[in-house]
């Protein structure tokens, strides 16, 4: 393609159940978020020989001139091309996906990477300070064209903020978001309420929340953008095409991502599955999911039990016992990392399929390894929440079997800002013992071996210099 407009017409996208032997599929302005034959996840897909696709990922370049039309500024729709389900003049940005893919070789030397070969993409930059930008932009922009005037979310945080967000700055809709009771990081909350969304705070944890939305939302019609929306994941393809844009078109050897609802694991497997298809790229890197320890409902079931996609009939037997397990139990999803405290994932069978799709693995990393692995991102110069770093600690457990080759080329996904959670980084810093087991001893957390402790010291002029010189 030269340089085709980008056009759009509804009758090339639609959506289809996930599952191959169903194959049911929907018109691209329904809303639903499975498939009513069968029960499964729903894809957005498109008939690309109608549709203007590039012949090449250079192609995108020519939108980097344009940076004054809002489409072509996002780093979501300036690929518009590769997610193209709604017209552009009904696209709904605010500039989301500035996002830097940034070589660091202090948390490469920490990981046991070989000089240049450690990148991190850092999606903390997004409007809302995470990756939910990406997708929310999408499912927000589905809402838009489909006329919603409410949306909803379950959330740990960062997926409130997000849709609070839009909604606010766009005032098209109204924010109504379910949070679990005393799991939400102030940071997070607090955007939620700054950006005026309708609260509701459930006696109850997050997979709680989750299950209630569904139900709500049913209830009152109102649109849900949590991640069993297809059209969010189409938004977080993104992610993957900015980090090949970043390495000159180059496909990296691994991607490894927190693993949470598995939404983002799940759009990066569409994401350079779509890539391969259409000849855009030759090869497809491996992909890591690092489950938090204390919510390893994945890696227990793919590392631990065996299930597998195995051509979209995973093994229901497996899933429907674990699941018991967890009933039985009374098991809660408990880690530091609250962005990723999620013991039942909504996208599981997508997951599954992402990692067949990409040859991938699953880890779990505790909270020690999650802190140890944050503080070294910190002090890299960017910083990010704690469920960003089970990336890195992944990526470090993965180095150690090596599965992971100190010469491969690694890409680990900064998925929140620093600033979502400073409870978590002050309590690791601290000096005070108090404040230390507080927070952290009932995570498992011992020692803060790259604590950064603040000096205390006398309101004395002396004492102070004093204290400069001793410790400087
Ligand atoms: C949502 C979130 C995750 C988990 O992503 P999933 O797509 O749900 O697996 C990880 N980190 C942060 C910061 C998040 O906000
Ligand atoms: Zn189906």
């Amino acid at each position: 393609m030269a340089a085709a407009p980008t056009t759009t017409s509804t009758r090339v996208a639609y959506q289809q159940c996930i599952m191959p032997g169903c194959g049911a599929s929907y018109g691209v302005e329904e809303v639903r978020t499975s498939c009513d034959a069968c029960g499964a996840l729903l894809d957005v897909r498109y008939d690309w020989d109608a549709l203007p696709v590039p012949d090449s990922l250079k192609w995108f370049e020519q939108k980097w001139s344009r940076r004054n039309e809002p489409l072509a500024k996002s780093g979501v729709w300036r690929f518009h091309e590769l997610l193209p389900f709604a017209p552009p003049e009904k696209v709904v940005t605010i500039g989301e996906g500035q996002t830097p893919l940034i070589q660091t070789d202090g948390v490469g030397d920490y990981i046991g990477m070989g000089r240049g070969n450690l990148f991190l993409e850092y999606e903390g930059m997004n409007p809302s300070g995470s990756f939910k930008d990406n997708g929310m932009t999408a499912a927000f922009t589905h809402a838009h064209t489909v006329g919603a005037r409410r949306a909803a979310c379950a959330s740990t945080g960062n997926t409130s903020a997000s849709l609070a967000l839009y909604c606010c700055s766009s005032k098209l809709m109204q924010a109504v978001i379910f949070i679990g009771s005393g799991k939400i990081s102030y940071g997070k909350l607090s955007q939620a309420l700054d950006y005026g969304a309708l609260t509701v705070q459930i006696a109850g944890d997050f997979d709680d929340a989750m299950q209630r939305v569904q139900q709500v939302s049913k209830q009152l019609g109102i649109y849900l953008v949590n991640s069993v929306n297809p059209f969010r994941l189409e938004g977080q393809k993104t992610i993957m095409l900015r980090v090949l844009e970043s390495l000159n078109w180059e496909v990296p050897d691994w991607i490894v991502v927190p693993g949470g609802n598995l939404g983002n694991s799940s759009s990066f497997g569409k994401a350079f599955y779509e890539l391969k298809q259409l000849g855009l790229i030759d090869r497809v890197p491996r992909l890591a999911v690092i489950n938090a320890a204390g919510a390893n409902t994945l890696h227990q079931l793919y590392e631990k039990r065996g299930l597998r996609w195995n051509g979209g009939q995973p093994d229901q037997k497996i899933i429907d016992g674990y699941a018991a397990e967890l009933d039985s139990g009374g098991k809660r999803a408990d880690t530091i990392a609250s962005a990723i405290e999620i013991n039942r994932p909504v996208n599981l069978e997508k997951c599954l399929r992402a990692l067949e799709w990409m040859d991938g693995v699953v880890r779990e990393v505790t909270d020690q390894e999650i802190l140890d692995a944050k503080a070294q991102v910190g002090a890299s110069g960017m910083g990010c929440e704690p469920a960003s770093a089970a990336s890195v600690a992944g990526a470090k457990q993965l180095r150690e079997e090596g599965v992971i080759d100190p010469d491969a080329r690694v890409v680990c996904i900064l998925t929140g800002h620093q600033l979502k959670d400073p409870t978590a980084t002050v309590a690791y810093h601290t000096a005070d013992q108090e404040e230390f087991n507080r927070v952290l001893g009932s995570r498992g957390v011992s020692r803060a071996e790259f604590a950064n402790r603040a000096v205390q010291v006398e309101n004395d002029l002396d004492e102070i210099v004093r204290a400069i010189q001793l410790n400087s």
